[in-house]
């Protein structure tokens, strides 16, 4: 199964993917933890990507499509994969369609999720990340056990930088104008559903695979 998580900063497609990876047994491909993998070992990949980054808007193509291309020969992606965050742009849609058209491969499926702005926002303003480990919390939502501690590592708890408020606005318009195309392009190509992630995403989950079910 090789599928596409598409849906504005905030939507849930991080812990949608996340879950999904595991019950389908495929890698989750989040381009953004891919980046701050980058950023915190201090790459030269991750230099370029930082500034960008941490003003919300989209780290270039060139630098982008070339890490994910790296990533999709890796051997554990030949079942399938779920990418998370990518395509960001039309061009990043096609070259990844031409990146796959090399090993005679394709995306089966892009689901969608949706999401009022309002939630999105109270989402972000309420995450929290481990600095240790990178769990992801919410305090409103997801709470740690102990404030500011993660559960799993016992790392501090902090703001991802690109949270800041400004720089969430920044994002959202970014992926108005460069991101949200691309839902006309795969309805266009049929492969798109679309999800509401408003609610639980546990139940999110269970209709996505409810889907895939009634496909097979
Ligand atoms: P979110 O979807 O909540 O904005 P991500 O973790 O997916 O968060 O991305 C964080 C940042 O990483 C983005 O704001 C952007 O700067 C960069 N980024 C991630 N994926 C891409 C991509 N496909 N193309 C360009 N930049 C990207
Ligand atoms: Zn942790």
């Amino acid at each position: 199964m090789r599928t596409i998580m598409l849906g504005a900063p905030g939507s849930g497609k991080g812990t949608v993917a996340t879950k999904l990876a595991v019950v389908y047994d495929i890698p989750h491909i989040s381009t953004g933890d891919l980046f701050r993998h980058h950023i915190k070992e201090k790459t030269p990949l991750g230099e370029q990507a930082e500034s960008y980054i941490s003003t919300g808007q989209l780290v270039p193509d060139e630098v982008t499509i070339g890490m994910v291309a790296e990533r999709l020969r890796d051997p554990d992606c030949g079942e399938g994969f779920i990418l998370d965050g990518f395509p960001r742009t039309t061009h990043q849609a096609e070259s990844l369609d031409r990146i796959l058209a090399e090993d005679g491969r394709a995306i089966d499926l892009v689901i969608n999720l949706t999401v009022s702005d309002e939630i999105i926002l109270s989402r972000i303003s309420g995450r929290r990340v481990c600095a240790s480990c990178g769990q992801i919390y919410n305090v409103d939502t997801h709470p740690s056990r102990t404030e500011g501690i993660c559960d799993l590592c016992g790392g501090n708890l902090m703001l991802r930088p690109d949270d800041a408020p400004e720089t969430v606005m920044r994002r959202l318009e970014t992926y108005r104008e460069q991101t949200e195309p691309l839902i006309e392009h795969y309805i266009k190509k049929e492969l798109l559903i679309e999800i509401d992630n408003e609610h639980s995403s546990a139940v999110t989950v269970q209709t996505i695979i409810a889907f895939l079910a009634e496909l097979h």
